[in-house]
């Protein structure tokens, strides 16, 4: 059983790191339709010379390539791992299924340890899931949905998720700016799913800090600012982020905190 579950958790290791390379490479395509534009110009691919140094027929061809085939090429293979995806996510739960139901005292009870996500939000900060849940630095789930489970449910979504490994957790944040990454302990009852793990209870063990300012993106962070911000239904809520001096200049005291005060509403370390 411990082996088949490590062979569905391979393979979509797999899968993920597929669609985090191809993500990344897809990020590189404006740049180099930039650079091959700017190529062709300067090689006089555009002019109207009775001799260019690149042919005119050529530079079309090269550029219908480009513009044409490999976005194709790339929804093909976005398809294709989502496709991986739906069959892991089946055998996964098939495996899942034999595993709660028929065996529910060998469920895994020990400590699970994973990378995640989370906001800072609240006039008094709190630690806030992607999802809008808050939590503090200890806590254990509650269903939002269903009043009577007891987190986590097999097919619901309720617990606290945590990516295994830290690479995908590190992803995650490069397409979610503002989010911060918290190291965790997952204890209790825990599913492995996907890519990582969800279980009952959490503890926060660290936050770590960007190097660079949330906003500029260039200076070293100074101190925690927060924001007011309009969120989904015109609901509005107080979101922290760190800032560099400059881009934080115009801020209340009330409404900076220091890193270690931070640390200590949060009641977590903070490096
Ligand atoms: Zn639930
Ligand atoms: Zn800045």
């Amino acid at each position: 059983m411990a082996g088949a579950g490590h062979a569905v958790f391979t393979t979509s290791m797999n899968a993920a790191l597929l669609q985090r390379t191809l993500i990344r490479t897809i990020r590189l395509y404006p740049l180099i339709a930039a650079l091959l534009l700017g190529a062709a110009y300067l090689l006089g691919g555009f002019s109207d010379r009775v001799d260019p140094l690149v042919p005119k027929e050529d530079v079309v061809l090269a550029l219908t390539i480009f513009l044409g085939v490999i976005p194709l090429l790339a929804t093909v293979l976005f398809l294709l791992i989502s496709a991986l995806h739906d069959r892991e996510s089946i055998s996964r739960s098939k495996l899942q299924s034999r595993f709660a139901y028929t065996d529910a005292f060998l469920l895994p009870n020990e400590k699970m340890q994973g990378y995640k996500l989370s906001y800072i939000s609240g006039r008094i900060p709190s630690f806030t899931g992607l999802t809008g849940d808050l939590y503090s630095s200890d806590d254990v789930a509650t269903c939002s949905l269903y009043p009577l489970h007891v987190p986590p449910v097999i097919d619901c979504e309720c617990g606290f998720y945590a990516f295994k490994d830290l690479k995908d957790a590190l992803f995650e944040l490069s397409i979610n700016p503002g989010a911060f990454l918290i190291d965790v302990d997952l204890f209790g009852v825990g599913f492995e799913y996907a890519r990582g793990y969800k279980a009952e209870s959490q503890v926060v063990n660290s936050l770590k800090l960007p190097k660079r300012c949330m906003r500029c993106k260039a200076l070293p962070i100074k101190h925690f600012v927060a924001t007011y911000k309009m969120g989904l239904n015109s609901h509005f809520y107080w979101k922290w982020e760190v800032r560099c001096g400059i881009c934080s200049a115009t801020f209340k005291p009330e409404d900076t905190l220091g890193v270690h005060e931070m640390g200590a509403l949060l009641k977590t370390a903070i490096k």
